[in-house]
């Protein structure tokens, strides 16, 4: 099992030491995370990987989850297209219901948190109980809430509103608020298997499976076969360097499978590439880390070539192996990508076959702009960074309360 000291020799000692010294200031003190699902998603994904390097630090961190049907999930992710601006239409008796399930959970949930920390919209309306038990409750947003419906937003500003706080994972999409807004970036785990290191002969042997030759280069994409990602803008400017440069292009992603408009997207991925043997188009199962891990480490160039992009953790997740990114400049991008210092921004297909070729071409430039982003990663994007935003979050909550007592 993996453990807290397992990341020094990666972030450095300091930073350990840090996250120790902050949870002793926490001593006593039991923050209670709740959320909808143990399993599946980037919300369980991250806690499953914090709650136990919390525990280790010493902070009494647990996780407990609500219980819905299907008619609740059915709502729930209607919220979600609806905050991710997808026009959704809700039946009157969906929000009832909704209330209604958050309702019996607060009823039966152990609430004993000193902080209680919610994630996304599922479990909101857990607030009501608030004035009943008292505590710090703060909300986390995992969710792209840029331009969200206004009907749902409002429905749940009502909600946000009652909470002490509210974390949310890019300046863009903080909202009009009454209560304070935190900001948390995401991260990566280093030491996860979509992460972690992984041996030349492991890489090549995943590489090799795919039908991909090892020895020319690669360009790669991660993606959901989603239009927002541009798979076909990708195929284009990969078309327009394969005329000058011989490499191959890989178009990895999954969720095309459950997904009506992911299966009509890879349907247009499938027809621009055109048979054409040196395009991999890889519909990947659920859990393919370990083939992601190595694909992006088998690449001469990754790109993100996003038109909308939420933060865009596969940006991370490939400047951590040292690989050169090529990146729309939207979302979270910029953030991670300091153009022509720790990776290339990109506004269109042109420029992206531009860079494309620079960095074929240039090996050196290329290789000086893989390790700079792996530097900027490391200091800003990994998880142990995360974990020291939380416990900082709860201890100006209690520092705010110890205030307060004073007064
Ligand atoms: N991912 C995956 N399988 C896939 C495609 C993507 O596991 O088939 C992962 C990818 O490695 C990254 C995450 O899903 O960790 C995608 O996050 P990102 O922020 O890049 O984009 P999103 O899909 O959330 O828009």
């Amino acid at each position: 099992m993996r453990t807290i000291d397992d990341y020094r020799p990666i972030v450095g000692d300091a930073v350990v030491d840090t996250l120790f010294l902050l949870a002793r200031q926490l001593q006593g003190r039991c923050i209670q995370n709740i959320n909808s699902t143990a399993t599946g998603g980037g919300v369980a994904e991250i806690l499953n990987r914090m709650i136990p390097l919390m525990n280790q630090l010493g902070v009494n961190a647990r996780w407990d989850v609500i219980k819905g049907g299907e008619k609740f999930f059915n709502t729930t992710k209607k919220f979600h297209n609806a905050l991710h601006g997808v026009p959704t239409d809700f039946a009157p008796d969906e929000m009832e219901h909704f209330l209604e399930v958050n309702r019996q959970n607060a009823a039966e949930m152990d609430l004993c948190g000193d902080v209680i920390l919610i994630h996304d919209p599922q479990p909101i309306a857990l607030i009501e109980k608030r004035p009943a038990i008292g505590r710090s409750w703060v909300w986390r947003c995992h969710i792209d809430f840029s331009r969200p419906q206004d009907d749902v937003w409002r429905f749940l500003k009502d909600y946000i509103e009652r909470y002490d706080s509210a974390i949310f994972s890019a300046p863009a999409f903080a909202r009009d608020l009454s209560v304070p807004q935190v900001l948390i970036a995401p991260s990566i785990d280093p030491l996860s298997d979509k992460n972690r290191d992984l041996g030349a002969e492991e890489v090549t042997a995943v590489v090799e499976r795919f039908g991909i030759d090892p020895e020319k280069p690669i360009v790669t994409q991660i993606s959901r076969f989603d239009y927002l990602k541009d798979p076909v803008g990708v195929i284009h400017a990969w078309r327009q360097v394969k005329k000058y440069i011989d490499c191959q292009l890989v178009l990895a992603g999954g969720g095309a499978t459950d997904d009506p408009e992911g299966a009509q997207v890879l349907k247009e991925v499938q027809e621009a590439a055109d048979g054409d043997k040196d395009i991999f188009v890889l519909l990947l199962p659920g859990g393919s880390d370990i083939e992601i891990n190595a694909l992006q480490r088998a690449s001469s160039v990754v790109l993100q070539k996003s038109l909308k992009e939420g933060f865009g953790l596969t940006v991370s997740e490939a400047l951590w192996k040292e690989r050169p990114v090529i990146a729309g400049a939207v979302g979270g991008i910029p953030l991670q990508i300091t153009h022509k210092y720790s990776g290339i921004l990109t506004r269109s297909i042109d420029g992206t076959a531009f860079w494309i070729k620079q960095l074929l071409n240039e090996p050196a430039f290329a290789a000086r702009l893989a390790k700079n982003g792996k530097e900027h990663i490391r200091n800003n994007y990994l998880i142990t960074r995360h974990i020291r935003d939380y416990l900082l979050t709860f201890l100006s909550i209690f520092h705010t309360e110890d205030v307060n007592f004073l007064h």
